[in-house]
């Protein structure tokens, strides 16, 4: 019987133990040493993984091997408790500030960085009993314009097996864009929204509630035109204009850091651009499956889509639009089945935010219908001098 309890005793301390190490690992571990495997593809660095898998495996590990080897440990575990302590009270902000105000959720978002791994962890957090949660969160460092998307760029092949990213463009748009965020709210998911910059001109507020649930928002022109066609195909100038318009609409929009990460319209993307982008350092994302939604009136539809694609390919980035209905119709059952089908939801980050370029800002400002000059209040300004 003593010796039971001894067995059973040892057995409890090392499973302490071993999530003391894992809470560590946690803790102090560069993004780059995470996951030796991703070293060779330096644009992609897993910036966190789930909990409940590394704990898994050292545990089971502990139990078998030799306890020795495992004594000294509980130090480390000590150490890293308080670290390990304090991530509950950031998840509990993270979540309220979902609900909050946007302005507030937009104050929280520059308190933590988008790209820091205080970030990365909060995404994995999920208190909701059943939901997805996310599988990892990746962060893309964009230096040099690295390009992703298998329709088009073959290089970076950072998904693994039944896993997906989850990608939006066309918004902020009203009522679709606010159910596409709290389907994704509802299974603790997250996603990247590649949005129009005129459409955040009109609906700013949506930006804001878009970056206050922690999505990654890039950026998808000013107006949405084919930058493969004349008149951007051979003025250059235009074309730049068309690309930094949208990074700085959408960026006064968020009113905070995004993404250097831009889907070209209707994917067509001319090499001068994409040399252009890469010399600003974003990132270009084509995708791995089209969704083809724009062309859907049913949610079932679009869930048809997406999974049979997705099953056919295993994996990989998915473009879909939250600007469209039907998908934001389909959101909540589609999530469910991509849940029932063993899919997994990767989260992009990139490693810092894009930078806006002051003369299209000022091109931006310029668009502006409210004028500075304005200031008198209007019933000084016009005055009804004849008639009722
Ligand atoms: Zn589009």
């Amino acid at each position: 019987m003593r010796v039971l309890i001894i067995v059973v005793a040892a057995l409890a301390t090392l499973g302490l133990a071993a999530f003391g190490v894992v809470a560590a690992q946690r803790a102090v571990q560069p993004a780059s040493a995470v996951v030796a495997a991703q070293a060779v593809k330096p644009a992609v660095a897993v910036l966190a993984a789930p909990v409940r898998e590394k704990l898994a495996q050292p545990s089971i590990q502990a139990a078998v091997v030799a306890p020795a080897a495992i004594a000294p440990k509980p130090v480390a575990a000590a150490v890293a408790a308080p670290a390990a302590a304090a991530e509950p009270t950031r998840l509990a902000q993270n979540s309220a500030a979902s609900n909050a105000s946007a302005t507030a959720g937009a104050a929280l978002a520059n308190a933590t960085p988008p790209g820091s791994h205080a970030a990365a962890n909060n995404a994995l957090a999920c208190d909701k009993p059943g939901a997805m949660g996310l599988a990892r969160v990746v962060q893309i460092d964009t230096t040099g314009g690295p390009a992703f998307g298998f329709e088009h760029f073959k290089q970076y092949d950072f998904l693994r097996e039944h896993e997906v990213v989850l990608t939006f463009d066309d918004g902020p748009w009203p009522e679709n864009t606010p159910a596409v965020l709290k389907a994704l709210a509802d299974q603790c998911l997250k996603a990247t929204f590649f949005e129009i910059g005129e459409h955040a001109t009109w609906h700013p507020e949506i930006s804001k509630m878009v970056a206050a649930a922690g999505m990654t928002i890039g950026s998808h022109t000013w107006s949405h035109k084919d930058l493969a066609r004349n008149p951007y195909a051979s003025d250059i100038e235009q074309a730049k204009q068309e690309i930094e318009m949208g990074v700085s609409a959408v960026h006064a929009a968020v009113d905070g850091p995004i993404a250097p990460f831009f889907r070209f319209p209707d994917l067509q993307q001319p090499p001068v651009l994409l040399a252009y982008l890469a010399q600003r350092n974003i990132a270009t994302f084509s995708t791995d499956i089209d969704s083809f939604d724009f062309k859907m009136r049913r949610p079932e539809q679009v869930i048809k889509s997406v999974l049979s694609k997705l099953e056919k390919r295993g994996k990989g980035i998915v473009l879909m639009h939250d600007f469209q209905h039907a998908t934001a119709e389909a959101m909540p059952e589609l999530l469910r089945q991509l849940q029932a089908a063993g899919f997994k939801v990767v989260h992009m980050v990139p490693k810092a935010p894009v930078t806006t370029i002051a003369k299209y800002d000022d091109m931006l400002r310029a668009q502006d219908k409210m004028s500075a000059n304005n200031t008198r209040p209007e019933n000084s300004v016009v005055r009804t001098i004849s008639g009722n």
